[in-house]
């Protein structure tokens, strides 16, 4: 007899994703790209579980060893012994597919309240669909559940005492939703069986391919696609080219330029065109003779968790634990400051005392994509009330050089993005960033957990901390040679 392959309520995520999908992950694995974020988002998952467990009293959990065969007798026998003790981890299966449920609740009445457990700040509809297939299968099973949430952080929640983490989870009622969708869970199963006993389904690359999650089989599928043409219309900035695709043209150098409704895009249309880059020296040297001197470019690095480990902090607030701040004067003299906290204790006091000392009083503080930079300060100004003035007086002289670029500079190469990464090379390409070990904003952040993790040695956390300054002043001093640049100094 050929075995059927098992499915998951994760395995029916993807095939409802798109059903591609599912067939490469249980027939052609190897062609999956690795997911280098996958570690890190796995360990704040648990850590989310691991809290959402310790809140519900008197819960068991079911482990996961030595197979899920003993999994699902262990939560038979609990049903069975302990029906007034909540469980963690139950695995049931029905029809062939199998579920762990994050917590299951009796409800005094013989059957379970049912919780999902995400890290997402709120419900999402791809969450609703997991939750039917658990309700699904946990009723297959012969439990009953007579209620469905999905407990998701609460963004609102402040850490008032360390350990203490009652509040940070809310929950979003949805049995109403994922009851007719646990109706239908049958059929979508034999539809995903359908598509497994079939040949590769022949599913072109689209929307769904990022959506709800990056497909890990991009490279494959886009590999078998024609080449197309060398600038498309999908260059446009925010979401520009799709009038031309709903038109059938693909090619940005084949679009009427008189069709195009801003100045923005003929630019880059100009640009693209002709090879010559865009560039309005007189207006960025307008847009910037007010930037006062000295001048502070400044970047911060920041790090924000689920479960919020400082006291006084709220999930995902970006708190900062580095930044740097390089401090130009009128004659051009350039002098570096930097800040970089590891040593995973909350590092805002000193990130705000080192921020006093090394940005002066009076001058611009120029950021590229200035709120961020701003909000920061300002949340800075907001939990230490001795240093407020002074840092909600440096918030207020914090200016922008991103809409300077914007207006004023356009290559090519920049394929429609003016963030930083995608303007130097065009400007400045001995600056780029390829040859740091930390190389963008979420490369920063994993490098912050692993040199603030116990067990990282500290040559390794020597070696990160350097590869994070090194990358820090990258950015800032990559500002100065944009700015330059604009305004014909270099
Ligand atoms: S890349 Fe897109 S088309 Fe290919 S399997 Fe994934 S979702 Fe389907």
């Amino acid at each position: 007899m050929v075995r059927r392959p098992g499915l998951s309520k994760s395995r029916l995520t993807a095939f409802e994703q798109c059903p591609k999908r599912l067939w490469l992950q249980i027939h052609r694995p190897d062609l999956a790209e690795t997911d280098e974020r996958a570690e890190a988002r796995f360990a704040a998952g648990h850590e989310v579980g691991a809290v959402a467990c310790s809140l519900v009293p008197q819960g068991v959990m079911i482990e996961a060893e030595p197979d899920l065969a003993a999994a699902l007798d262990r939560t038979r026998e609990l049903i069975a012994t302990a029906p007034d003790r909540p469980l963690f981890e139950a695995a049931f299966e029905h029809d062939g597919v199998l579920v762990r449920c994050d917590i299951l609740e009796p409800d005094g009445q013989g059957g379970y309240a049912m919780a999902e457990v995400k890290s997402s700040t709120a419900a999402k509809p791809y969450h609703i669909a997991d939750v039917a297939t658990q309700i699904w299968v946990a009723r297959g099973a012969g439990v009953a559940v007579s209620a469905a949430v999905v407990r998701h952080i609460d963004n609102r929640f402040v850490l008032g005492r360390q350990g203490e983490y009652r509040g940070l989870f809310a929950d979003a009622d949805v049995l109403a939703e994922a009851e007719p969708i646990a109706r239908d869970r049958g059929r979508v199963v034999a539809a995903a069986r359908r598509c497994l006993a079939g040949p590769q389904p022949d599913i072109a690359p689209g929307a769904q391919c990022s959506d709800p999650f990056a497909c890990e089989f991009a490279s494959h599928c886009g590999s078998v696609l024609p080449k197309g043409p060398d600038w498309p219309v999908t260059i446009l900035p925010r979401g520009g080219g799709r009038a031309w695709l709903d038109q059938g043209i693909e090619d940005l150098l084949a679009v009427d330029p008189k069709g195009l409704p801003n100045a923005t895009q003929r630019r880059i249309h100009h640009a693209t065109r002709t090879g010559q880059p865009f560039h309005d020296i007189e207006a960025a040297r307008i847009a910037m003779a007010g930037w006062a001197f000295p001048r502070t470019w400044l970047d911060f690095e920041t790090i924000g968790f689920a479960v919020p480990r400082w006291i006084g902090t709220r999930p995902y607030q970006n708190l900062p634990f580095q930044f740097s701040a390089h401090v130009e004067d009128a004659d051009g003299e350039v002098a570096h400051h930097e800040f970089l906290s590891l040593d995973g204790a909350d590092p805002r006091r000193a990130c705000a005392e080192a921020l006093l000392a090394a940005v002066p009083t009076a001058g611009a503080i120029i950021a590229y994509s200035a709120s961020f930079e701003r909000g920061v300060i300002r949340d800075l100004a907001q939990v230490f009330p001795d240093l407020s003035a002074p840092l909600a007086a440096m918030a207020e002289r914090v200016v922008d050089l991103l809409p300077v670029a914007r207006e004023t500079w356009y290559h090519r190469d920049q394929r429609g993005s003016w963030s930083i990464k995608a303007v130097l090379p065009t400007i400045a390409p001995d600056l780029n960033y390829s040859n740091l070990e930390v190389g963008d904003g979420q490369a920063a952040q994993g490098a912050y957990l692993e040199a603030t993790a116990k067990d990282t040695d500290p040559a390794r956390r020597a070696q990160i901390a350097s590869a994070l300054s090194a990358y820090c002043a990258r950015d800032t001093w990559a500002m100065i040679a944009v700015a330059r640049r604009l305004a014909g100094l270099s």
